[in-house]
């Protein structure tokens, strides 16, 4: 059976754990290596000018995809709240500041929400994942999880706006989740789950 290898094009380390995790039984079906950019030893300074999540997605795929005959996949996340006008969506990471801690930015969040009730405080977590094949061709996936903004910060696990997304199915935020359940309901899992469904036919 051939061997084949993506290169997931991120730098954060953790983020590749939690998708190797996340694909581990495609992985080893389809006997594939996922590594990350510094697995690879690819250094690159990519700039997300995108206006969408899909584009930000692409726009880090196609750079790390001229530099690897490897498949490059890519992803872009983030929280849109529809009170906000769907912020901070693409600039989620720089919301408030790159270095703001995410304590102060779900602060503010809750603060903007103060007067606002019930469904109006809908929001959900997009993922789109983009793939490009050694051939050239490419396909970009998003998954969403809905809920609405919480009353007030709860839960230690995950991160991010974890503590402040609320999900009325569970009964809880994300950071009240266990992990392994997070992947599994989560914006990047559904993605992923709809990026390997694609690869499974062309592997
Ligand atoms: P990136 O796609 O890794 O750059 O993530 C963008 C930003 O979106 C993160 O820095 C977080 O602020 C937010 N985000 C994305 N996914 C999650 C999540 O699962 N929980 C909480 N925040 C998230």
């Amino acid at each position: 059976m051939n061997t084949h290898k993506i290169v997931f094009a991120t730098g954060n380390q953790g983020k590749v754990l939690e998708i190797k995790e996340i694909m581990k039984d495609f992985l080893e079906k389809h006997n594939v290596e996922l590594h990350s950019l510094k697995e690879e030893g690819i250094k690159a300074d990519i700039v997300e000018d995108g206006k969408t999540f899909e584009e930000n997605a692409i726009i880090k795929a196609k750079a790390i995809a001229e530099l690897t005959d490897a498949i490059v996949m890519a992803d872009d996340s983030g929280l849109e709240v529809d009170y906000l006008d769907k912020a901070p969506g693409i600039y989620s990471a720089r919301f408030l500041g790159e270095d703001t801690s995410y304590d102060v930015k779900n602060t503010y969040i809750l603060d903007k929400l103060t007067d606002v009730k019930g469904d109006d405080r809908s929001a959900r977590f997009v993922c789109v994942i983009a793939c490009f094949m050694p051939d050239g061709t490419s396909f970009t996936v998003r998954g969403t999880i809905e809920g609405i903004i919480a009353d007030k910060i709860s839960g230690e696990n995950g991160f991010g706006y974890d503590p402040i997304f609320y999900v009325p199915e569970f009964g809880c935020t994300t950071a009240e989740l266990p992990p392994e359940k997070k992947n599994e309901i989560s914006h990047r899992g559904r993605a992923l789950a709809g990026a390997m469904e694609k690869l499974d036919r062309m592997l």
